[in-house]
Formats: structure tokens, C-alpha cells, sequence
């Protein structure tokens, strides 16, 4: 019951067959870039292309057909997914804004949807542990769904993560191991440890996660019974996010469900900024931005994994990426906590990016994480 036929490297173009990359500590390819999953379009298209599929509500798991699981009886779930998609005209401007509201995911933001794949494929591979890098919320998301399925789950935690979101990963019992320096230092740890513990497994922004995440995509269509918006507004932390909602999109086009792709518009803040600054200078590499300051610290990835990823959903879908300072990313939080819609800023940035261009028809934006998580500017 796998579609998946194999990965692709999104820089140097390497094919690998699925076992190749499940067999590695680290799922990426030799020239150090990441990786896209492929998918057997046509079995799928038999399997989903049906009334039900249509017309049955819209849960995280409805679309088990664009992820890699062999067994969906074996699928750790503790309710990630089937988010609202919100209307309030108050927050928009002349045209139709929406607002996709995944802070009401299980741990507070849409990581719960690549924990939840993840996870279920460290059980598959029978790990016992699985480690990790984050500034915060993956690791809360992470430390959950391991905990959940009795894995230990150790979390290596770069200086800029916020005390609330450190006490919610400890809740969940996982270990917490505070990194000197920005989150690339605290990646490069979590990776040496799987190198260096076999029966541990290592999740973060790799393979799993993207194909999980395109469930944001997927929802978004099938809320809006298949029509496709005309754009979708998100923030650019490591880039999994706004390149799985662009190949969500793709594949749903793939199968013969919808006709068109959105525009992608990728919103980053102004002192961490380099997925923008490539498209903006045209450029086919991410330059890194060492140890990035601002408030919108979900988003401070300063060598973002799925940069180049990133890029091609921003240029593949005609879009385009803009930056936003802290005090536009505050009050976009305030404007939306203020109508019944509570984020935390980097929850807001997507908004913000939205106010301070035009786009037009209907306009979809991702308030990726719940408010009281990060409650900064906030008296
Ligand atoms: C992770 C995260 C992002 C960025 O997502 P990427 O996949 O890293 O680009 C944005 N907002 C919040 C609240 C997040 O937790």
C-alpha cells in the first residue's frame, strides 16, 4: 500500500530507491542536499478518485494515499489535522482572506502532522529513541507523538527557544539538551547522535516530515469543496511548510482532482531572511545568515534545510517571497488575537505578509502556531 517509488535530490537531481534512503541515519542525499519523495501517481489516482473521497470530511489521515505507510493500522494519531479554515471580514481587505487556523492542532502548531508520519515510521523501522533539533515547537510536537507511542525522545535546543515552549517538551518527558549557539549548531548535534546511537531515529525537517505536512494542502482544497485559491500566504522557516502546501497542490493536479496550482507567496522576517533575498537576487543557492535575531523565533533558521525546496515552490507556482519586519509580524498578531484568532508571531507573519501586499481573489494564509506559546509584546 506504498505509492511512494522513490527520492529525488532537490539540488543535484540523484534518484534513490526507497530502501537506500530508509537504511540512512540521516535521509539526505550524498551532496548534502535534501530530498523530494516520488510517488506512483497513476495507482493512487485509482485508489482516491472516488465520490467518498470527495465528499468525506477532512482529517490528516483521509489522504494516507500521498504518504509513505505500509501499514495504516499501525498509524500514531492523537488528533493532528482537520483544522478550521477561517472567514472574518474584519481581517480582510477588498478581497476573500481565509485563514487556516493550525494552532488547533494537538500540541499548538501544524508540526503535528509530519510528528505524526514520523513517528509512525520510527516504530516501522523498530527504533526505540528518536532525537531532534528545535527552537521549540517541533520538539513540544515531537516529544508528544513519542511519548505518546512509549519512544524516549531527546531534544537539542539551540539558545533562542522560548521558556514555555522548553516546559511543554519537558511535560512530555522528553530529555532536553541545551546547544551554545543558533539552531544549525543544535541540528548538527541532533545528527551526530543518531550517527552514534543506532536504535534511534532521527526527525526533524528530513523526507517524513515534508509528506506529512502536505495535509495543510490537501485540507485546504477539500474545505473549499476542491476550488483552488488563488493564493496561499506562508511563513519560511526551514521551508518544509510552504513546499509541502506547493506540492500538495501539485499532486492533488497530478491525480486529476483540481485544475490549477496557487501562487505561492513565502513570508520570512527581516533580520532572517534568506530564502527572500534568493528570489529576490535570483539565485539557485541559499546564502546562511548566522545567528538570526527576532521575536518570530519559530522562523529563525538561518540555514534553512528546505531553502532550495522552498524556492521551487515560490517560482514554480508564479509566486513570489517578501519580508516583514518584528513590529509588522507584533501587530499582525494583535489584529488577529483581536478578532478571536490567537497566534503566536511567527503565527502572524503569514498575515502580516498579506497586509503589506496586494494580492487578489481568494487569499489563503497559514497561522501556523497557537498564541499562548509565545505570548511576547503581550502586557
Ligand atoms: C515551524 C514553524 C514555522 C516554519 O515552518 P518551516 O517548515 O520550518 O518553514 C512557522 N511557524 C511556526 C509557528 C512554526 O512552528
Amino acid at each position: 500500500m506504498v505509492y511512494v517509488t522513490g527520492f529525488k535530490c532537490f539540488r543535484c537531481g540523484r534518484r534513490y530507491e526507497s530502501h537506500e534512503i530508509e537504511q540512512l541515519p540521516i535521509p539526505r542525499c550524498e551532496c548534502g542536499s535534501a530530498l523530494d519523495a516520488e510517488y506512483d501517481y497513476r495507482s493512487i489516482k485509482k485508489v482516491i478518485l472516488r465520490d467518498e473521497f470527495m465528499r468525506t470530511t477532512p482529517t490528516h489521515w483521509k489522504y494516507w494515499a500521498f504518504m509513505p505507510v505500509e501499514d495504516l493500522s499501525k498509524c500514531i494519531t492523537i488528533g493532528e489535522g482537520a483544522t478550521p479554515l477561517l472567514e472574518n471580514k474584519k481581517l480582510s481587505k477588498k478581497n476573500r482572506l481565509l485563514i487556516k487556523y493550525e494552532a488547533a492542532n494537538p500540541t499548538g502548531s501544524f508540526k503535528d502532522r509530519g510528528s505524526s508520519l514520523e513517528i509512525t515510521k520510527a516504530l516501522e523501522f523498530k527504533k526505540k529513541k528518536v532525537a531532534l533539533a528545535s527552537t521549540g515547537n517541533m520538539g513540544a510536537s515531537v516529544a508528544a507523538y513519542a511519548a505518546f507511542a512509549g519512544l524516549e525522545c531527546r531534544v537539542f535546543i539551540p539558545d533562542i527557544a522560548g521558556k514555555e515552549k522548553i516546559t511543554q517538551i519537558k511535560a512530555y518527558g522528553a530529555e532536553t539538551i541545551a546547544v551554545e549557539g543558533d539552531y544549525s549548531v543544535a541540528m548538527k548535534r541532533a545528527e551526530e547522535y543518531v550517527i552514534s546511537n543506532t536504535d534511534s531515529f532521527l526527525t526533524g525537517d528530513y523526507p517524513w516530515r515534508s509528506e506529512g505536512t502536505k495535509t495543510v494542502g490537501f485540507e485546504i482544497a477539500d474545505q473549499l469543496y476542491w476550488h483552488v485559491p488563488d493564493y496561499i500566504v506562508v511563513p519560511i522557516g526551514n521551508g518544509t511548510l510552504i513546499y509541502s502546501i506547493y506540492q500538495a497542490f501539485r499532486e492533488l493536479s497530478l491525480v486529476g482532482i483540481t485544475d490549477k496550482i496557487p501562487r505561492i507567496i513565502g513570508v520570512q522576517v527581516e533580520n532572517c531572511s534568506p530564502v527572500t533575498d534568493a528570489w529576490k537576487n535570483n539565485l539557485n543557492e541559499i546564502i546562511p545568515v548566522r545567528n538570526p535575531k527576532t521575536i518570530a523565533t519559530a522562523i529563525a533558521c538561518g540555514d534553512p534545510i528546505d531553502g532550495l525546496a522552498a524556492l521551487k515552490a515560490i517560482r514554480d507556482s508564479g509566486g513570489f517571497a517578501v519580508k516583514v519586519t518584528d513590529n509588522e509580524a507584533l501587530s499582525a498578531r494583535n489584529s488577529l488575537s483581536r478578532n478571536g484568532i490567537f497566534v503566536e508571531p511567527s503565527g502572524a507573519v503569514a498575515y502580516a505578509g498579506y497586509i503589506e501586499n496586494n494580492l487578489e481573489g481568494t487569499v489563503v494564509c497559514i497561522a501556523t502556531g497557537h498564541g499562548l506559546k509565545d505570548m511576547y509584546g503581550l502586557p
